[in-house]
């Protein structure tokens, strides 16, 4: 036997069902699957509670589901083959053409036949004295494996508040997250509109088309910039997979994974005309204003300026000003009341503000008579106003990061509960990976750059970085692996340091929690950006996974 093959043997555990057990089945959990099973030779078992592969993009089927980032960038770029064959047909890929997109990878992979679908998991937990983990899932079904994989998406707990007489409606109504496939019949109805944060706003000109009349529930005004989506040429195609490598080349050094130059470092230098001109240039465009100035998100000026441009074109499209105002998120004195990008940029398509010039589209302004009640057919505000409707679109958001994982019961070391242990707030190493939690893995978890970014990128990097780190333990020989309690703990100060050089801190938003009743407010999310990131966890592997512990079996069974 070689030494390589003596440390394998050494490091894998004998009698579980798998090496490896990973729960979801979306863009992180299939590449996942592949990287363990075709790269290390792992056997491997995936478990999804839907009954097909798409993770978010399976579930998110509301009217207008498309995703805000390129889609020649919303995809991987190691699938050379489905590359090959893959063409996107618009600038931002729509929901049914990304779920098909996963399908095919899926397939062309055949990743199918390692996954076990409408599996839900309902505990996770790990058995100290054998060292491994134990799955079980809601028809009764347990799995042993020695690594546990969650890769359950930042997005999938939907959020719905806790509206008085709720169960009282009897009215159609869900959440955007459950939307149904074929659609809900809005002919000759009133609907009611939630929310008007990304998805609200992407949703909003879908429903307005499809009902007689539609009122939007306003609690936050947002900034919302066009998309300006259009299909994309066979000439465009072309040339962008003749860049191909350089294009994904640039993403994943970027701060965002995108492939962005930004025209500007800030706008403290340019005049005001100057810097109108580049915001024009971007609006006309299309997509987020975030990469005209570079320092938009830690420059409360050039913030106040970006702003106060969106504010202009705002006023512009609204024809009644009293509403137009109702729509701009900015006090009497013109300071914003949350900043530019520090609450996630929505993208406005198919005309969002255009829509409020309409008869039949209402704002109905609930930031402060926010909604007391519902009846059998109606809202109620808190100043006793009715608003009578028959359908119900619930864009109300997320448990976001840590609602997922925290729901999976999942129980570490000396029987701690995940959620128990998050109960201030998450703890984690780089989001990869949390103390008392041996050989547990986190795909963009808490404190990694995750929703910030294009998320294919930082899901790529991950899974990479998993896949190396399991190959290492491997080669020699280590059984387990776990996030030591100092390093998570100086991980978290450096996120919020990070954090606190930002201007996200400062308006209120699901990065940090203030969306969930009772959440614990931290920064949710790496702020310093993939590339920063990723020197850092490369950095990491080289000094042979500083901050972890490595472990043979005896070892790790008598650790702490
Ligand atoms: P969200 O950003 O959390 O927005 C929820 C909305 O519901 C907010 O407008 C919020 O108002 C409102 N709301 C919550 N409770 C309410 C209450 N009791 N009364 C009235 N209004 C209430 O959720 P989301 O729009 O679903 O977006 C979540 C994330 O999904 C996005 O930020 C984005 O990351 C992702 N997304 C991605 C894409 C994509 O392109 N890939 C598209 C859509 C969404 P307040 O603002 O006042 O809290």
């Amino acid at each position: 036997m070689s030494a390589s093959e003596q440390g394998r043997d050494a490091a894998l555990a004998k009698d579980t069902d798998f090496d490896a057990l990973v729960v979801g089945a979306g863009f992180s959990g299939i590449y996942m699957l592949k990287k363990l099973r075709d790269d290390l030779g792992l056997s491997v078992q995936g478990l999804e509670m839907a009954d097909d592969v798409g993770g978010t993009w399976y579930h998110n089927k509301y009217p207008g589901a498309r995703c805000d980032s390129d889609s020649w960038l919303y995809c991987y770029d190691w699938c050379d083959d489905v590359q090959e064959e893959w063409e996107w047909t618009e600038r931002y890929p729509h929901q049914p053409e990304i779920q098909d997109y996963i399908s095919f990878v899926a397939e062309s992979h055949d990743l199918y036949k390692d996954i076990e679908f409408e599996t839900k998991v309902t505990s996770a937990t790990f058995d100290e004295d054998s060292g491994i983990w134990e799955i079980e899932t809601e028809d009764g079904s347990s799995y042993t494996t020695q690594y546990f994989i969650p890769a359950v998406g930042n997005l999938s707990k939907p959020f719905i508040p806790d509206f008085d007489g709720l169960e009282d409606f009897e009215g159609t109504w869900y959440h955007t997250s459950s939307w149904p496939a074929d659609g809900v019949d809005m002919e000759g109805k009133t609907v009611g509109l939630i929310g008007t944060g990304s998805t609200g706003i992407q949703t909003m000109p879908h429903l307005a088309e499809e009902s007689e009349h539609l009122k939007v529930f306003q609690r936050t005004p947002n900034w919302a910039v066009p998309a300006r989506n259009r299909p994309l040429e066979e000439e465009e195609w072309q040339e962008l997979k003749a860049n191909y490598d350089e294009l994904w080349e640039a993403a994943r050094n970027s701060d965002g994974g995108l492939d962005i130059e930004f025209t500007h470092p800030t706008a403290d230098d340019l005049s005001r005309e100057e810097a109108w001109e580049s915001l024009e240039e971007r609006w006309e465009e299309g997509g987020p204003l975030l990469s005209v100035f570079e320092d938009t998100l830690i420059n409360k000026d050039t913030n106040t300026l970006v702003c106060e441009f969106i504010a202009e074109k705002i006023r512009e499209t609204i024809d009644d000003p009293e509403l137009a105002e109702k729509l701009i998120p900015m006090d009497e004195d013109g300071n914003p009341e949350h900043w530019y990008a520090a609450k996630r940029p929505p993208l406005a398509y198919n005309g969002y503000y255009e829509r409020f010039n309409r008869d039949d589209v209402e704002l109905v302004d609930v930031g402060d008579n926010p909604i007391a009640r519902f009846n059998a057919d109606s809202i109620v505000l808190e100043d006793g106003t009715e608003h009578q409707i028959d359908v119900l679109c619930m864009a109300t958001g997320f448990d976001a990061v840590t609602g997922t994982l925290e729901s999976l019961n999942i129980t570490g070391r000396n029987g701690q509960n995940l959620e128990d242990k998050w109960e201030a707030g998450p703890r984690t190493y780089l989001g990869l990976g949390t103390h008392g939690f041996p050989n547990m893995f986190m795909i963009t978890g808490p404190q990694s750059p995750s929703v910030l970014t294009n998320m294919v990128v930082p899901i790529q990097q991950h899974v990479e970085w998993i896949t190396e780190c399991l190959d290492y333990m491997l080669e020699n020989g280590y059984q387990h692996i776990e996030a030591q309690e100092d390093a998570e703990e100086e991980w978290a100060a450096h996120n919020e340091e990070v954090a606190s050089q930002t201007l996200y801190p400062d308006s209120a938003s699901w990065y940090r929690g203030d969306n969930i009743p009772g959440k614990d407010q931290t920064f949710l999310i790496y702020p310093g950006g993939i590339n920063l990131y990723n020197d850092r966890i490369e950095a990491v592997a080289a000094e042979n996974y500083e901050g972890f512990t490595l472990a043979e079996a005896e070892e790790s069974q008598a650790a702490d």
